[in-house]
């Protein structure tokens, strides 16, 4: 017979498949001798078979529920569903991934009016156990039925404006009582049916609930962000109540056993006295710091922080753990990793390292690639003054501008027209969860460190300041107000989630730097890795960024973007507008002075590693301007009465250059080998540059683009060997290689070998040419159609289409290296910065990928990843 139900004390950690992470791990503390109160988890096995076979398996189930209470009866002496101490308890969903806010909770369950009378003698106040109820009936109502919460808010709120208090815990028992009365007609008329006063049938409902929620969509949306297999199911744990709403000695609170938005090692967190669970997470009220829980119960405040330091040694990473004092005792209520921010993870992975708490390849695997992306965002540039409208708490690093918007769908509407936006609500809901995934920023006017939108904006990496309590939001009327300025939607606005400002307008952002803690962890990966990480850059001062972010190697310096430069522009045009060969010459002549200028920065800065210097690659037509324009400027000049000539010769050469497909037409090595003097001169002044440097070590490697058969590369080959010759003899030493971006190149790939040292891989071109899409085109028209229906997962321009694209890659290394066993492959198309795509190339056993500069830590991390089997 299958076991769906599990004791705590009957589990460990190793079995969050089963029982999910917070039963897995509850059971682990109970085994650890810690103060859980007692419980049982139904399975995610329970979980996946009501799904599929509906209430009649809860039939089935029930005889081991009933079974487990009464154990729970037993260990807690207390009865479910009558005094005279009542047995309450919590029924809380567990995950085997944990999905914070997204799964349901209902409290203080076994509640009605008899058990309520119960309670109010057990605990010796009656006020107490109407809060108890009416919070019941509200989790319950919504929950289990879909009750709006806003139902249940807007009459608290009614009773307290009537009442004429502020807060929740000042309303009298009388008061509550009355709100019960309101609630469970509420209730029924929103079901039309009364309210369950039968506690096993208050806890069949609520089981069956929590099994529905792995289905909602807001759980559907978090996994489908966070690539959450929809097949696990989730965990029921149904445990026995302790109450942190009984006075003064009582409270319940959230804490970290590290600093989750920086990683301090240090006891982080909130509390409230006086208060029952739900009211920390759910941002309703702003919770006191954990550092003042010191001073209200010191005793609590040393066993909690023990408590967290023993279970970081335990579980051997931060913990988040749920705590409920009630009377003076410490309750743990649940633990799980962590979620933290990006730069937390990266210090709380090198000092857990240090700690010799983990090893380094268990430290890099606790830093992603993406969030070593999200370390590169953007912050505020320091040379500016912002205008501080409030200051709220640095809920998730980074800074966003965007502008307002008050409603989740709107935020959504409006990030789809290509707009940045900044969600402003008091508090998010897990059903705001689209609404935070769309934004570039979120502001909370509520809310502490640990409330929802402070948890899902540091999981997504977006930038969140919370608990800013001195604006209103008016969200009727969609407007954020500050003492005195009012702001509306759709005016921009700025959050730094770093340090919990809010400031008005757009602000300039710039990139931070590379931490020390940061450097560490990707030099661990580079010591991972089995491919290099090499950058693709155009001018010294890429090549200098690229090095700082530790590239090692240019892997494409594409010298057409050389000539774009505002000097330069019109020395290009006059080569291509030439008409004869001494005339291009001439142009060429004072081209090759610049391009020397150019080489020997790059390769100065890259002193000591190699640089792939690729000759020109655009259609010619692309350095005159387009023929409307042309067109104008003639009509201009000429009715200025100048002379046109020189306008209409550049006009007749854009026509003649005019082609259909030019992605096609004549660009690539077909330039170099119909005009020999153009590559003629960039390989001259590659080598005058190399010569000019006695002193640098140089490892030159010379590009051809677009090459596809063997007689291209042989004369190119040639022609670069001829124009050696022109220097001292072994004078030079470079290599001379091309670029694969041609299907028939990477079928061909061994002949290409003969002559090529080495391959990269331009999965740009490869990826339109193979897929016969031209990306300029498909990106802006049709590719997220074809992406929303699931024709292809995600653009191939984006990350690298492995079965069509990648087996062509696959072939061309094959025979290449066959070919000639020494020879270098690498990639230089934007996939070289794709996580996903760098471990793509890790499997073929590529030597280097080559991105971005800005791309080079992500790649790194990629790339450690990728050898360490933690992405494939
Ligand atoms: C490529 O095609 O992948 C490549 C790097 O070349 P470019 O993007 O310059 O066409
Ligand atoms: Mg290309």
């Amino acid at each position: 017979m299958i076991k769906y139900v599990y004791d705590f004390s009957e589990g460990s950690s190793d079995m969050k498949a089963l029982l999910g992470g917070k039963g897995a791990n509850l059971a682990q503390m109970v085994k650890e001798g810690l103060a859980v109160p007692p419980g049982f988890t139904v399975t995610t096995e329970a979980c996946l078979r009501y799904l599929e076979e509906g209430r009649e398996f809860v039939q089935s189930l029930w005889i081991d529920v009933e079974t487990a209470l009464e154990r729970l009866e037993r260990q807690t002496g207390r009865t479910f569903g009558s005094g005279p101490e009542p047995l309450l308890v919590s029924v809380r969903s567990g995950a085997p991934i944990s999905m914070p806010g997204m799964m349901d909770t209902i409290l203080n369950l076994g509640l009605n009016d008899d058990t309520r009378s119960a309670l109010a003698e057990m605990v010796g106040d009656d006020r107490f156990a109407w809060d108890s109820y009416r919070r019941f009936i509200q989790m319950f109502g919504n929950v289990v039925k879909g009750v709006p919460s806003e139902r249940f808010e807007s009459i608290l709120e009614e009773v307290r404006r009537n009442k004429g208090v502020a807060f929740d815990h000042q309303l009298d028992a009388e008061a509550l009582a009355s709100l019960v009365k309101r609630y469970l007609s509420l209730y029924e008329e929103v079901t039309g049916e009364t309210f369950p006063s039968d506690p096993w049938i208050q806890l069949r409902e609520a089981v069956e609930a929590v099994f529905d929620s792995w289905n909602t969509a807001r759980a559907k949306t978090y996994r489908k962000i966070h690539g959450i297999d929809d097949s696990m199911g989730t965990a029921v744990n149904v445990v026995a109540m302790v109450y942190g709403n009984l006075g003064g000695d009582s409270g319940t609170g959230v804490c970290f056993s590290r600093n989750p938005a920086d990683g301090e090692k240090k006891l982080y967190g909130e509390f409230l006295v006086n208060a029952q669970g739900e009211d920390v997470v759910a941002g309703i009220r702003t919770p006191q710091p954990i550092g003042e829980l010191a001073k209200v119960m010191p005793d609590i405040f040393e066993e909690l922080k023990a408590t967290a330091d023993r279970l970081e040694v335990r579980f051997k990473d931060m913990q988040d753990v749920e705590f409920t004092v009630e009377r003076g005792k410490l309750y743990i209520l649940q633990t799980r990793t962590g979620k933290r921010s990006a730069e937390a993870a990266v210090r709380i992975a090198v000092e857990m390292e240090k700690e010799g708490l983990i090893d380094r390849n268990e430290a890099l695997g606790r830093i992603s690639p993406e969030q070593v992306e999200r370390l590169l965002h953007s912050q505020i540039d320091p040379n500016c003054v912002p205008e501080v409208i409030s200051r709220g708490l640095p809920a998730s690093p980074g800074a966003a501008v965007g502008r307002i918007v008050f409603d989740p769908d709107e935020a959504v509407a409006m990030a789809e027209k290509g707009e940045s936006v900044v969600l402003v609500r008091p508090e998010t809901t897990p059903d705001d969860i689209h609404g935070l995934y769309a934004a570039k920023g979120i502001l909370t006017s509520r809310g502490g460190m640990t409330s929802h939108a402070a948890v899902v904006a540091r999981g997504l990496g977006k930038p969140c300041v919370s608990g800013a309590e001195d604006i209103s939001i008016d969200l009727e009327g969609g407007r954020l107000l500050t003492e005195d300025r009012e702001f509306l939607k759709g005016d921009f606005i700025t959050v730094d989630g770093s340090t919990g400002r809010v400031i008005a307008g757009e602000v300039p952002l710039s990139l931070p730097s590379i931490s020390d803690e940061l450097n560490t962890v990707l030099d661990w990966a580079d010591e991972a890795a089995d491919l290099q990480v090499w950058a693709n850059g155009d001018t010294p001062e890429d090549a200098k960024r690229a090095r700082s972010f530790g590239a090692k190697g240019i892997g494409l310096c594409r010298t057409e973007h050389m000539f774009m430069a505002e000097d330069r522009f019109p020395v290009m045009q006059r080569m291509v507008v030439a008409e004869s060969l001494e005339e291009r010459q001439e142009a060429l002549d004072d081209l090759r002075a610049m391009q020397v200028e150019d080489f020997v920065g790059i390769f100065r800065e890259m002193d000591g590693l190699p640089v792939i210097v690729r000759l020109l690659d655009p259609p010619l037509h692309e350095f005159l301007p387009k023929i409307p324009e042309l067109d104008k400027r003639i009509l201009e000049a000429d009715s200025a009465g100048e002379d046109t000539s020189k306008l209409r010769k550049m006009k007749s050469r854009a026509e003649s250059l005019r082609e259909v497909n030019p992605m096609l037409g004549f660009r690539g090595c077909r330039l170099g080998i119909v005009y020999p003097e153009i590559y003629g001169m960039q390989i001259r002044a590659i080598f005058d540059a190399m010569s000019s440097l006695p002193d640098v070590d140089l490892k030159v490697e010379i590009m051809m683009p677009l090459v596809q058969t063997k007689g291209e590369m042989a004369l190119l080959r040639e022609m670069v060997e001829s124009i050696a010759s022109e220097y001292p003899q072994g004078s030079l030493s470079y290599l001379v290689g091309t670029m694969i971006e041609l299907p028939r190149a990477a079928l061909r790939a061994a002949e290409l070998a003969e002559d090529a040292e080495f391959f990269s891989f331009g999965t740009n071109d490869l990826t339109q040419t193979c897929l016969g899409l031209s990306r300029d085109d498909v990106e802006s028209k049709f590719m997220k159609e074809y992406v929303d229906k699931g024709i292809f997962p995600i653009s191939p321009f984006h990350v690298l289409d492995r079965d069509g694209v990648g087996e062509l890659m696959a072939i061309a290394f094959e025979r290449g290296r066959k070919a000639r066993p020494d020879i270098s492959i690498g990639i230089c198309g934007e996939h070289g910065g794709d996580p996903k795509s760098v471990a793509f190339c890790h499997s073929l056993g590529l030597n280097y990928v080559s991105c971005s500069p800005f791309r080079v830590p992500v790649a790194r991390m990629a790339a450690g990843w990728a050898a360490l089997g933690l992405i494939e």
